[in-house]
């Protein structure tokens, strides 16, 4: 947070200062919403939440160094009140956004926000000073208190949108507006809440539409209803992608032994080759994404391929890949899963298998339900199934009800597999499982939509090593 006084604040977001002895005091700590993260000199945002309303604490905040509060009500401490929290906390990011002259990157898509936005990250920083949303904070809240983070030194920031439905992307590119805006894909996450994929584009493209003239509107090639939206905006359109048309865009595309990709990168700068930390080759997308934010800031090739060869995961449970002291390697992407994700770290787990099928080891895919589908439900597990056979996976474990009957039926489908398929009901009859049956050599996968909770899995499976 830059330097601002409460006078300057309430000024900034429309507010009434209230038992604030002296406005000119400033705030020096973080713009946080959780009592826990208050430190000496921070504003504290009081939201009425559900369960819990923030105005609460503000006594307790104070007492332990806040220097006021935002907050909608008169709380008998140091306060800037207004009618709408929400709409004061956007109001003063774009203020010290503006007044920094941060550049901001604001990226969306269906799947790979979070592990794109890492990448971009671990890019940028090597040119300048970087501030990013932590994990997937990606709503109307935490991009705002990501933006009230940065600093004078900040010369870029990089914020995650999600999109819950249509309208909501325009809400938080308007509160947090980006010069350059990155649409990943659109997919089939959260189908069943849009209604398909073209209301799901339509919400993603509205991140194209918020941005300005001399923006620039950095889309997907490879991805027909991502590459449509160049009609939806003013800024300068760059493409990415494995597809020739693209300005930036990747070729001789492979997976090492490890299952990490390797490619050549080509910019309008020039090319150079990038080899993966992280793992399957939906990463290959996601790596020509941030390549291409970085080319638009100014980065040569060389400088990009090497920021992404050495890049790794900075968010939990996405394709963590760790080897157990015995020979069994765990592969733990269990933060989520849709039909893209899923597909691809089957590849991944694939590829990985060829290295260890030398060594004796089987492929073991250990995978709980894809959420949200709609109507779409039945035939997306049954596809994920009999991509598992075809991919050559060794053992098939499907984890719960309903959905998990229905990847079973698909890989027995497809390879009238019996023995290689199993249907268990829960995370811990798939540990039991795995436990008698790992030897070395194996490498298993586990993942599933987040409300299956199968990172338990690969936890148990690494500490029961
Ligand atoms: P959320 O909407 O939950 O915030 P997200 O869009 O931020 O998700 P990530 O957290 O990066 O996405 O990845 C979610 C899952 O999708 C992971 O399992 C990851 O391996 C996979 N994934 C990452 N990038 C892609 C991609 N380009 N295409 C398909 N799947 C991907
Ligand atoms: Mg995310």
């Amino acid at each position: 947070m830059i330097a601002l006084s409460l006078a300057e604040i309430a000024s900034v977001v429309g507010g009434q200062t209230y038992d604030i002895p002296d406005p000119s005091v400033q705030i020096t700590g973080p713009v946080v919403r959780d009592s826990r993260e208050v430190e000496p000199g921070s504003l504290f945002v009081a939201f009425v939440g559900e369960r819990v309303d923030g105005h609460d604490f503000a006594a307790q905040v104070v007492e332990e160094g806040a220097a006021a509060v935002l907050a909608s009500r008169p709380v008998g401490v140091p306060a800037i009140i207004v009618d709408d929290v929400q709409a004061a906390l956007g109001a003063l990011a774009r203020h010290v956004v503006e007044r920094l002259g941060t550049t901001l990157v604001a990226l969306t898509g269906s799947a790979g926000k979070t592990s794109t936005k890492d990448l971009i990250a671990q890019v940028l920083r090597r040119k300048a000073p970087t501030v990013f949303t932590p994990g997937s904070l990606n709503n109307e809240i935490g991009l705002p208190l990501t933006a009230l983070s940065a600093t004078e030194e900040t010369k870029f920031l990089v914020l995650e949108m999600g999109a819950r439905g249509i309208g909501h992307i325009r809400y938080l590119a308007d509160l947090t507006p980006p010069k350059i805006g990155l649409v990943l894909n659109v997919g089939t996450a959260h189908i069943g809440e849009f209604g398909g994929r073209e209301q799901i584009a339509q919400a993603k493209g509205e991140l194209v539409e918020a941005l300005p003239e001399g923006g620039a509107a950095i889309l997907n090639a490879d991805d027909p209803l991502v590459r449509a939206m160049a009609s939806r905006t003013k800024a300068r359109v760059i493409l990415f992608g494995e597809s020739g048309e693209a300005d930036v865009r990747a070729e001789n595309v492979r997976l090492t032994e490890s299952g990490q990709p390797a490619f050549r990168l080509h910019t309008p700068s020039g090319a150079s080759d990038v080899t993966m930390r992280l793992y399957g080759e939906h990463h290959v997308s996601n790596a020509l994404a941030a390549a291409a934010v970085a080319h638009e800031l100014g980065m040569s090739a060389d400088e990009i391929a090497v920021a992404l060869s050495e890049a790794g995961s900075l968010s939990r449970w996405r394709m963590e890949v760790t080897e157990r002291p015995d020979g069994v390697t765990v592969v733990n992407d269990a933060y989520n899963a849709n039909p893209e994700s899923m597909r691809a770290a089957l590849r991944a787990l694939a590829a990985m298998g060829g290295a260890s099928r030398a060594r004796g080891g089987r492929t073991w895919a250990v995978l709980g339900k894809m959420a949200e589908l709609g109507d779409e439900a039945l035939a997306e597990h049954d596809a994920v199934g009999r991509l598992a056979v075809r991919l050559n996976v060794s053992k098939l474990v499907a984890v719960g009800g309903r959905e998990a009957s229905w990847l079973q039926l698909g890989a027995y489908n497809e390879g009238s597999w019996g023995e290689e398929s199993v249907h268990v009901s829960d995370a811990q009859a798939a540990v039991d499982l795995l436990r008698n049956e790992l030897r070395p050599g194996d490498v298993v996968l586990v993942k599933a939509s987040r409300s299956v909770g199968l990172e338990w899995v690969a936890q148990a499976l690494l500490e029961g090593a």
